[in-house]
C-alpha cells in the first residue's frame, strides 16, 4: 500500500512537473498558475508599447523634435530614409521598442523554440492592427523563413504569431503566399538603403498564391523589423504579384535614434549601437 502511495505521489509530482514549468523563463520567480505560458504575469506586464514620436511610414523613432527643420510639408513626420527613399509598403504598425521584455519574450520564442511564447506576441500584434484601418479583406501573411532555417528552428515565428492575431481578429491568412529564395548574408553595419540591396530578389510570390492575392490589401506579419529592408522587398513583390497595397504589422520594432545623416539623405546605422543583434533579421 505505501508503494503504491509512494508510486501515486511519484506520478503526480511527474504529472505536476510536466504541467507547471518552475520558473518564469525571463525573471526566474517561480510560476504557480496553471499556465503554457513559462513568463510570469509581472514579466508581462513590462511590455512597453511606443510613446515617442515615429516616423509615419517606416516606424523609425525620429530625432527629438526641433532637431530637423522640415522644409516640405510632405516630408514632415518621415524618417530620412523614408524621405530619400519611400518603401514599397503603406505603412509599418508596430506594439513597442525591441527592448526589455518585449524583446526577451521573442528571443524566448525563436531561439528557446517555446512556441507559446507567439501567443502574446499576436496578442500585441492584433492590438496593432486593430488600431489601424487596414481596408476591406485584409489578408494576413507572415514573412517567410529559408527552409534551412525552417527544418533547423521546426516552425516559422512569423506564422505562429499571426495564427494567434486571425484568432483574436478573424482576418484571413495565408501562411505560405511568399516564399524566401536565399538566406541572406549578415546586415549588420549596412545602412538601410544597403540592407534594401541586399535582400533584393530574396523573395517570391508562390504562383498559386497570386489569384488569392490579387486585389487584396496585405497584412505582412512578422515578429520584429529592424530598417524594413525585408518588408519592404516583400511589400514590393506582393505588389507586382497584384496585391492593393501592403502593410507591415510586427510585434517590435528596432529603432535607433538617427546617428548621422550624410548629403545623400542615406542614415547610417552604427553597427551595435545598441548592442542589439537585429542584423541577423532584417
Ligand atoms: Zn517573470
Ligand atoms: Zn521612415
Amino acid at each position: 500500500m505505501q508503494r503504491i502511495a509512494a508510486l501515486l505521489r511519484h506520478s503526480a509530482e511527474g504529472l505536476f512537473a510536466a504541467l507547471f514549468p518552475a520558473d518564469c523563463r525571463l525573471c526566474q520567480v517561480p510560476l504557480w498558475d496553471f499556465s503554457r505560458l513559462p513568463v510570469c504575469p509581472d514579466c508581462l506586464q513590462k511590455i512597453k508599447a511606443f510613446d515617442v514620436d515615429r516616423c509615419r511610414i517606416c516606424g523609425e523613432v525620429l530625432a527629438a523634435r526641433g532637431a530637423t527643420v522640415l522644409i516640405d510639408p510632405e516630408r514632415a513626420g518621415l524618417c530620412p530614409v523614408c524621405q530619400s527613399s519611400r518603401p514599397a509598403y503603406g505603412r509599418a504598425l508596430a506594439h513597442g521598442p525591441y527592448e526589455g521584455a518585449l524583446r526577451d519574450l521573442i528571443h524566448l520564442l525563436k531561439y528557446d523554440r517555446v512556441r507559446t511564447a507567439a501567443r502574446p506576441l499576436g496578442v500585441l500584434l492584433a492590438e496593432a492592427i486593430r488600431s489601424e484601418d487596414l481596408g476591406e479583406r485584409p489578408l494576413l501573411v507572415p514573412v517567410p523563413l529559408h527552409r534551412a532555417k525552417y527544418r533547423l528552428r521546426g516552425f516559422n515565428q512569423a506564422e505562429e504569431i499571426a495564427r494567434v492575431a486571425l484568432r483574436l481578429t478573424g482576418i484571413d491568412l495565408d501562411p505560405h503566399a511568399l516564399v524566401r529564395r536565399r538566406a541572406t548574408v549578415s546586415q549588420t553595419g549596412m545602412t538601410p538603403l544597403q540592407r534594401r540591396d541586399n535582400v533584393r530578389g530574396a523573395f517570391a510570390v508562390r504562383p498559386r498564391a497570386r489569384q488569392a492575392l490579387a486585389g487584396r490589401n496585405i497584412i505582412l506579419v512578422d515578429d520584429v523589423m529592424t530598417t524594413g529592408a525585408t518588408a519592404h522587398e516583400c511589400a514590393r513583390v506582393l505588389l507586382r504579384a497584384g496585391a492593393a497595397q501592403v502593410w507591415v504589422a510586427t510585434a517590435a520594432r528596432v529603432t535607433r535614434m538617427i546617428a548621422t545623416q550624410s548629403l545623400e539623405g542615406k542614415t547610417a546605422m552604427p553597427p551595435a549601437a545598441t548592442g542589439t543583434d537585429a542584423g541577423r533579421w532584417d
